[in-house]
């Protein structure tokens, strides 16, 4: 689940009646980029070698005639591949070229009733030849959201709306090469839509091998593309540019958000992955149907539905047990509420907060647990005193190496390593550097920086004062005779003494009697019990 302070941003918005773009689709269904592969004609050379397309997590679009050519004559072979979730799309009656008196509402109309009439639901057209013109193209608008055309690079962006009336296609040619349509692959994976066209598969005309195209669509999934069909795709790119536009209304305990579709031929289903700002720790629902968010914190909503709504009592921001002062210890389990980013969405297995993020038992008492790299927990501190901190963590790793974590206050930050002692349950104390902090309320975070990392507490020590630590050193035999020697910070002996005292802060008591202000060192200790040495002040 992903917490944003982004949230506690869109609330503030919450405060006016409606309020622009809560939504925001994630490009490509998750993925770097798109690339769908469109077949020509209705040709059984197409149905008989793309058999392979079974074992794999790919969809393929099929541009079929019903007047002329395979699908005309025998259209079995093209169903059955719609019935595994490929599409079949128009490609018109007869083939005509569309630009040149053809009768369009018979060529167009009539494939795609045709088409329909097969229980087919035809949201895409392919205009032979690729040859439209702008009365082609409203002919098509009245029957279909998109069209294929073709005679480019193929490739189609996500941030600009593009004539749907002509989404360009990579043309294979018997004279293509595998290489350069990999190129073209490779430049989808940063961020576009590479669409395909296709004629013969090993047979027919302008001739693609089975061996090529089994290559490039292996590519494609090998570069993690969202390998999907034509109206698939092209109705999840055209969806978004309606859906992150659509403005929010305020309801009693949340908001709803309402678009209308941008075409009368979309698909009936559209599924798209989205992020909804301020719905986290709220329900969204469609129709009265409950959306559960991902384990990213996105929502895969319903784009046909049309509407979409948030409720749930308002989440805030704010320190678990009030902020935490320093000089002390901050507890990691008790981050401000709502202020993390877990990924792996583990719950709370002691019950101790109400959230997904993971807390343990363990260290001194609860810690932070199912940590991945990347989380990050966020604290509101309240510095009583501006100076230098020493940060100690105590933390706990099984994994075989390593692993770090950073702790930072606005730029300000230290890194350290959390060293592995085999197992979830050894805590070491580690010294992760100094942080200078200005006084008052300011925001801590930790970062997780290696998967699997539990961390019990981080302890902000005050370096200007040193006799805190002296204080709490008592000797080993109660009151006893104690060896004193006082340095200046140039190391010149200022003072010697011998006292009776209990620990090091009452041996300085004694001794710097008669000092100046500043800062010291004492060396001391009992007699034979060796001697230790301590960095002090008199203020
Ligand atoms: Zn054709």
């Amino acid at each position: 689940m992903e917490c944003l302070k982004l949230s506690f941003a869109a609330l503030s918005l919450a405060a006016v009646s409606a309020f622009a773009g809560p939504i925001t689709t994630v490009p490509w269904n998750g993925h770097p980029g798109a690339a769908t592969f469109t077949f020509d004609d209705g040709l059984h050379s197409q149905t008989n070698n793309l058999t392979f397309l079974d074992n794999m997590d790919a969809k393929v679009t099929f541009f079929v005639c019903t007047g002329t050519m395979d699908f005309s004559t025998n259209s079995q072979p093209h169903l059955n591949y719609a019935k595994k979730g490929h599409e079949i799309g128009n490609h018109t009656v007869n083939h005509k070229n569309l630009t040149q008196g053809a009768d369009l509402n018979s060529e167009i109309g009539g494939a795609a009733t045709k088409l329909r009439s097969m229980g087919l639901e035809v949201t895409s057209l392919a205009t032979p030849y690729c040859a439209q013109n702008a009365t082609v193209k409203n002919a098509i608008n009245q029957e279909h959201f998109i069209n294929r055309g073709c005679g480019g690079g193929g490739l189609t962006g996500w941030d600009n709306e593009p004539d749907w009336m002509q989404i360009d296609s990579h043309y294979w040619q018997a004279s293509s090469n595998v290489a350069s349509f990999k190129s073209s692959l490779d430049q989808a994976a940063s961020g576009k839509w590479h669409v395909q066209l296709n004629h013969g598969v090993a047979g027919n005309w302008d001739v693609i091998s089975t061996a090529d195209i089994k290559t490039l669509i292996e590519y494609a999934v090998s570069k993690n593309l969202w390998v999907a069909t034509f109206s698939t795709v092209g109705a999840y790119l055209r969806a978004h540019f309606t859906i992150d536009k659509a403005t929010a209304t305020n309801t009693a305990n949340g908001f709803t958000v309402r678009w209308t579709s941008p075409h009368a031929h979309m698909p009936k289903s559209v599924p798209l992955r989205v992020k909804i700002q301020g719905a986290q720790g709220k329900t969204v629902s469609q129709k009265g149907k409950e959306v559960k968010p991902n384990s990213d914190g996105t929502y895969t909503i319903e784009f046909m539905a049309l509407e979409l709504e948030v409720s749930g009592e308002p989440i805030e921001v704010k320190p678990f047990k009030g902020a935490i002062e320093i000089p002390g210890t901050v507890e990691a389990e008790n981050y401000d509420t709502y202020a993390y980013s877990d990924a792996d969405g583990k719950s709370d297995e002691t019950g101790y907060r109400s959230d997904d993020a993971g807390i343990v038992k363990g260290g001194s008492g609860y810690a932070l647990g199912y940590t991945s790299a990347d989380d990050y927990f966020e604290y509101t501190l309240d510095v009583k005193k501006a100076g230098k901190y020493k940060v100690v963590i105590n933390g706990a790793t099984g994994n075989s190496t390593a692993s770090s974590v950073t702790v930072s206050v606005g730029d300000k930050k230290v890194e350290t390593e959390i060293p592995s002692k085999g197992d979830w349950n050894t805590y070491s104390e580690v010294e992760a550097g100094e942080l200078e902090l200005a006084a008052g309320k300011q925001t801590l975070r930790l970062t997780i920086n290696t998967n699997y990392i539990n961390v019990d507490w981080i302890k902000f020590v005050d370096e200007s004062g040193t006799t805190n630590i002296a204080r709490k050193i008592a000797f080993e035999h109660g009151t006893a005779m104690v060896h004193c020697q006082v340095f200046d910070l140039n190391g010149q002996l200022v003072k010697s003494a011998n006292v009776m005292a209990g620990s090091a802060s009452e041996a300085w008591n004694l001794v710097k009697v008669g000092l100046r202000k500043g800062a010291y060192i004492m060396r001391y200790g009992e007699a034979g019990q060796g001697s230790h040495v301590v960095k002090v002040r008199l203020q």
